[in-house]
């Protein structure tokens, strides 16, 4: 890294001590934009990338609910509003015990540049909670949402600020964070939150979205060495919204995925996953891996070790950040792996990410290869505004054309940055220049 990237990554450790994840995303973004620099001193002249490290508000707040015994319960909720030079704050609220301060800043960073990378006119946030909705009644997740969404809503507007799922945030919470937003602001501000039900303002196409997005970047990189995912085999990690549409495109497509996880362990199915199985498992009854195997003759639970060991030509992590080590990244590569695209937000390690692209792997890297999602809440806010709601094949058309522009996007700039198929740099330079564009017009804000 260059010496005025590294003092403001120094900064960025000073200020932010202990937020490793919300470090090793901004490492990785700064790794990429010497060259920028370079080109664009007024960028540095503006103190943009002080001012891009530095989200325009945190909000951090006490979540108190009381769950089926009558005790009280007491959460902390987040929403860290990053940047909005490009348009109101956007990005989803994720519900998981590991989440604390860091784990938001990295992703609401990640999403400034995501954000701008899909072409919409949205700014990049994130929020969510420490709480764990597994295990939890309907009740107790309607009870926690009311209550988070007591203290957020004051912080939301359709011009404002737009929240919408991840992890542990599906339609059901979705559902009941509309509900008390409605409650408490007396307006149907459809515009408000994404990923809404389809009867109720929400958007076909957007439940798939993420998946569906991630298969088709693939696809387009694959194009550029005249493959496809017909007939190969993939191992595609979790099994949660992102992942399971990411099985049903890649079947789509004509792939035999072999394998998926969720955090009790893997599965690997020989004969290619049961996708209407997974989803009853899955989505209907909210069962576990183990659920799948004792449906699925010919299939088996590993409950230790790492699914990256099993052999493929395509692999996409789409369950967590760190999920793809170094060392996954060797068994991957030892078994002739050919493209790894990210679902999941920065599931892939530094280390791991660096041996791929060094060895000729395709690598699609999460801001631009699980776009899809967050682009189609765009869709979501335009069909909200104009009182419209399009049919699933022209949504989906239009989630292809904006997957295809991401893929074009972050090749152009690679190769006008004289680094062909390297989509980690063409992403981050094609994400960061655009908000750092809007941000020298906007002027010291
Ligand atoms: P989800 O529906 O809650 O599913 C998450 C999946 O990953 C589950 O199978 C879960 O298993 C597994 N998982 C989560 N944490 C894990 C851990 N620490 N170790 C092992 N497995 C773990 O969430 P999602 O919406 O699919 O999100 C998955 C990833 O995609 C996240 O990185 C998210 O930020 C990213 N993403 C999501 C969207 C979107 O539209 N939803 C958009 C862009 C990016 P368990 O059920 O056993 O915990």
């Amino acid at each position: 890294m260059e010496t005025q990237l590294e003092q403001v990554y120094d900064q960025v450790l000073r200020r932010n001590p202990g937020e490793s994840e919300f470090h090793q995303a901004v490492r990785e973004v700064f790794e990429s934009l010497g060259p920028v620099l370079t080109k664009h001193p007024q960028y540095v002249d503006a103190a943009v990338l002080e001012r891009i490290c530095e989200p325009e508000r945190q909000i951090i707040f006490r979540v108190p609910w009381v769950d089926d015994a009558g005790r009280v319960q007491i959460n902390r909720g987040f929403r860290v509003e990053f940047n909005s030079a490009l348009g109101p704050y956007k990005g989803g609220l994720r519900f998981h015990p590991s989440v604390y301060l860091g784990i938001v800043k990295f992703l609401g960073f990640e999403q400034i540049f995501k954000n701008s990378l899909s072409g919409m006119p949205i700014g990049g946030a994130k929020g969510g909670s420490d709480f764990d909705p597994r295990g939890r009644s309907d009740g107790e997740v309607m009870r926690f949402c009311q209550a988070f969404m007591t203290e957020l809503y004051r912080h939301l507007g359709e011009y404002t600020d737009v929240p919408a799922g991840d992890i542990g945030v599906g339609g059901r919470e979705i559902g009941y964070l509309f509900g008390q937003y409605k409650r408490i602001t007396n307006r149907y501000e459809s515009g408000v939150l994404t990923g809404k039900g389809v009867t109720w303002g929400g958007s076909l196409v957007r439940t798939e979205a993420t998946g569906y997005g991630t298969v088709m970047f693939t696809e387009r990189m694959l194009g550029t060495r005249n493959e496809s995912f017909d007939g190969q085999r993939v191992v595609i990690s979790g099994s949660g919204n992102v992942a399971i549409f990411a099985v049903e495109k890649a079947q789509q497509l004509g792939a035999r995925v072999v394998a998926f996880s969720d955090s009790s362990g893997y599965v690997v199915d020989e004969a290619g996953v049961d996708l209407d199985l997974l989803k009853a498992v899955k989505l209907d009854e909210r069962g576990r891996a183990k659920d799948y195997v004792a449906r699925r003759p010919g299939s088996r639970l590993v409950e230790d070790g790492s699914i990256w060991d099993i052999p493929c030509d395509i692999a996409l992590p789409c369950a967590t950040q760190n999920e793809l080590t170094v060392d996954d990244a060797r068994s991957l590569l030892s078994h002739g792996v050919r493209a790894v695209a990210e679902g999941a937000n920065m599931p892939t390690t530094p280390e791991a990410v660096r041996l791929l692209q060094e060895s000729g792997v395709l690598f699609g890297p999460g801001k631009a290869a699980n776009a899809g999602g967050v682009a189609t809440s765009a869709l979501e806010m335009q069909q909200n505004a104009s009182r419209d709601a399009w049919d699933f094949a022209y949504t989906e058309e239009r989630l292809a054309e904006i997957m295809s522009g991401i893929h074009d996007r972050c090749a152009g700039t690679a190769d006008e940055y004289g680094r062909p198929g390297d989509y980690v740099l063409g992403a981050n330079i094609a994400g960061f220049t655009k908000v750092a564009d809007a941000m020298l017009a906007l002027g010291v804000i």
